[in-house]
């Protein structure tokens, strides 16, 4: 029984740190104590060792060979808690430096914490995720959304639906932050109409901290419970409930960290939902340092760097006045300023008053160092801001750009995880960011690096047919049906990922216009195509929504059957699947809206190729043989000029260029110019586009000079001295 009951505790442990999650070996431990039940949770290992309880675990310990596993699993997570690189110490109190605060409102982790709706907040998770690998001291903090983002269903008409679910805070890995004192920590935020609360939870993330302000406390109004129920929701509410999400993620954030001991040396803004933060920063310097507003201000600012993510003018938050005096009140009185300086701060021209507040204006305004996320998007944002700056030409407008990269652990398939230990040697992943090592993916044998693909396909159709079967049934349809739809789908046969937000300017229906083109191209009995989709529309969306709606016409249309597949409930369990194992990421955006776009990396490293208009990442990754590209990159005003060109070139590159370039192989079946592209794509690509190269360039770039680090003393880019990094930062104090 102490066995059992030590091998629980281990397991616990395991499950408690998210680090599980990117280990190749250590989901299968999960997976082979109940496969069905693993799936059922959703790979949540703690709701899963909460239902199989120390009774379930002995049980299946003899036949899995639990033990030695778990405890190989173990020891490796307490290296990599301990390594040389640690900075910190997230077991006991407080951490010992001073980190950057992460602040963000959305951390998409993994599939189980579903605090997150898409690219944003996958990016942040990986950012997290890397920064532990790595040693940078970042702590996350966000908001915790008990009914988290909804969920999709598609009814039988097509149309998408919407739910909410709950989670429970007992079967997720959280755990209650508490103060130096031992006591629960309760966050308050005055606003004029009233006090807010939040709880504070902790979330490990390898060797950061992931702090998460939950709303879902007995202290706030439980007469407005409507308020509460949209503070649950991840973009759920008006614009009311939105500023309070946004005032508990700012000020209550950074006064959750101090709770609990953390001081921040940096403060790192991923987006403009959490600007309040920096007027929470000034207060405290007012208050605890003796300075006044302008001081504040300008101490402050040099110390907070802000990442800008959109294009699109819709995207950024805009407030009235009303909402922002009545929630900003207070925290105006203790600046000493008045409504005209705090308005001013979120307005181009603080002197018209009809301007609405906006939060990517105060971020401007009060961080030094803002970038946007690739090189095409930090221009937009130049030009787009050029307002705030207006004796400057728009090259000069201080807004520069760190292109976003992925967490390689986290999407990366085991199998393809083990070829490359094989031939860039063990140690690869360390050195993901050096040119060199990717040099050796020429040496790979052809064979080998396609039949892993090919293997990984496999595993993704599995996926997608057992997705498809429940989903169908779930809506009624006739399992004859369905059999016969799934049966036609053909691992043979070129298949097109499309996984995404359904974002009008993602232009998701951009492949179908052509019906009769589409039949032709899908349906050549030589060379078939196949195109599997995912993705939610905003619920207000309708318009998204009839796009998801002609997928699923077309999919059940006699002509397409077995070639059009659509996945209900896009998430990071689906992407993580269909970016593993498709052949082609198509990727169509309406130039220059898509700021980055991180899933083509993700397919890039999996053996894929990316098929995808000059916007965001791909517009300075592609170098004519490392993937293939829509058009020219030539932006015409006129935006249905636009998409009629871009369409027509896309129908182009696939016929001319994807298609026969896939099914052109040799005496061994092999398609040797296509495993070209794959392999130059690799060497050319995958020591850039990398979460580890993206911290990195903050930390040089950004964090170190915002913790007071002068150049001379920066570490040499190539070749990241962390000591000096974790030096440089605990030195500095807000
Ligand atoms: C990677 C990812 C995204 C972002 O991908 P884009 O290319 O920016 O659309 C969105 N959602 C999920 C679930 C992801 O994993």
């Amino acid at each position: 029984m102490a066995s059992t009951d030590r091998l629980y505790d281990q397991l616990m442990e395991i499950a408690f740190n998210l680090w599980w999650s990117w280990q190749p070996d250590v989901p299968e431990i999960f997976r082979d104590l109940d496969e069905l039940m693993w799936r059922q949770v959703n790979h949540n290992p703690v709701a899963l060792l909460r239902r199989l309880g120390k009774a379930g675990i002995a049980e299946r310990a003899q036949s899995a060979a639990l033990e030695s596993r778990v405890l190989y699993a173990y020891h490796r997570l307490q290296e990599y808690l301990s390594s040389r690189r640690n900075w910190g110490d997230h077991h006991g109190g407080p951490l010992k430096v001073r980190p950057v605060g992460y602040f963000s409102a959305e951390f998409g982790l993994h599939e189980s914490l579903p605090i997150y709706s898409g690219g944003l907040g996958v990016l942040a998770g990986d950012h997290l995720k890397s920064a532990s690998d790595l040693g940078v001291p970042v702590v996350g903090v966000g908001l915790f959304y008990a009914q988290g983002y909804f969920r999709q269903v598609i009814d039988a008409n097509g149309w998408q639906q919407e739910s909410y679910g709950g989670s429970d805070l007992t079967q997720i890995p959280v755990e209650p932050a508490l103060t130096p004192e031992g006591a629960p920590l309760l966050v308050r935020v005055d606003t004029r109409s009233g006090p807010l609360f939040a709880s504070v939870l902790k979330v490990r993330v390898g060797r950061s901290l992931l702090i998460l302000l939950d709303p879902s406390v007995k202290e706030n109004n439980p007469a407005d419970q409507r308020l509460t129920t949209h503070l649950e929701r991840l973009y759920g509410g008006g614009q009311r409930e939105r500023i309070r999400q946004e005032l508990l993620l700012g000020v209550g954030g950074l006064r959750a960290l101090r709770a609990i001991g953390i001081h921040p040396a940096v403060l790192h803004l991923n987006e403009g939902h959490c600007s309040f933060v920096t007027l929470e920063a000034m207060r405290q310097a007012m208050r605890e340092q003796g300075m006044d507003f302008r001081q504040a201000m300008a101490h402050v600012s040099e110390r907070a760097v802000f990442t800008t993510h959109t294009p699109v003018e819709a995207g950024h938050d805009r407030f009235p006045a009303e909402l922002v005096e009545e929630h900003l009140g207070p925290m105006r009185d203790e600046l000493g300023i008045d409504p005209y300086t705090l308005h001013g701060l979120g307005r181009i021209r603080p002197e018209d008053p009809h301007e609405p507040f906006c939060m990517t204006v105060l971020a401007l305004k009060t961080c030094q160092r803002a970038n946007g996320v690739s090189h095409i998007h930090g221009g937009v944002s130049r030009a787009m801001w050029n307002g705030l700056w207006p004796q400057r030409q728009t090259h000069e407008v201080p807004i520069g750009h760190v292109t976003n990269g992925v967490h390689v652990a986290t999407w990366l398939a085991p199998q393809m995880r083990r070829l490359y230990e094989r031939h860039l040697g063990r140690d690869w992943m360390e050195r993901i960011r050096r040119r060199e090592v990717w040099r050796a993916i020429d040496l790979v044998d052809d064979g080998e690096l396609w039949e892993t693909h090919r293997y990984l396909k496999e595993l993704m159709f599995d996926f997608v047919k057992r997705r498809v079967e429940r989903q169908s049934l779930a809506r009624g349809e006739d399992a004859g049906d369905i059999r016969r739809r799934l049966g036609k789908v053909n691992a043979d046969c070129l298949t097109i990922g499309f996984a995404r937000r359904f974002a009008l300017y993602k232009r998701a229906w951009l492949l179908l216009n052509d019906e009769a083109w589409l039949e032709k191209l899908l349906c050549d009995p030589e060379r078939p195509v196949q195109i599997v989709y995912a993705g939610k529309a905003h619920p207000q969306d309708d318009r998204g929504k009839e796009i998801i709606q002609r997928i699923y016409r077309l999919g059940r249309d006699p002509r397409f059957e077995g070639h059009i597949l659509m996945v209900e409930d896009y998430d990071i369990n689906v992407g993580r699947h269909l970016v593993q194992g498709v052949d082609v990421w198509l990727n169509n955006p309406r130039r220059p809206l898509e700021a980055c776009g991180t899933s083509g990396q993700k397919v890039l490293l999996n053996g894929c190729l990316n098929c995808s208009t000059l916007d965001g990442w791909w517009a300075e990754a592609y170098d004519g043989l490392n993937g293939f590209a829509i058009g020219s990159g030539l932006v015409h005003r006129d935006p249905s000029f636009q998409d009629q060109r871009d369409g027509s070139d896309l129908r182009t590159v696939l016929e001319r260029e994807v298609v026969p370039m896939f099914y052109k192989r040799d005496a061994r079946g092999l398609p040797r110019e296509w495993i070209a592209r794959i392999k130059h794509a690799l060497r050319s690509l995958a020591w850039r586009y990398n979460a580890d190269r993206m911290v990195v360039d903050y930390t040089t770039t950004a964090y170190l000079p915002a913790g007071g680090a002068t150049t001379s003393v920066l570490p040499d880019q190539s070749d990241l001295d962390l000591p000096t990094v974790v030096q440089w930062l605990a030195r500095y104090e807000m």
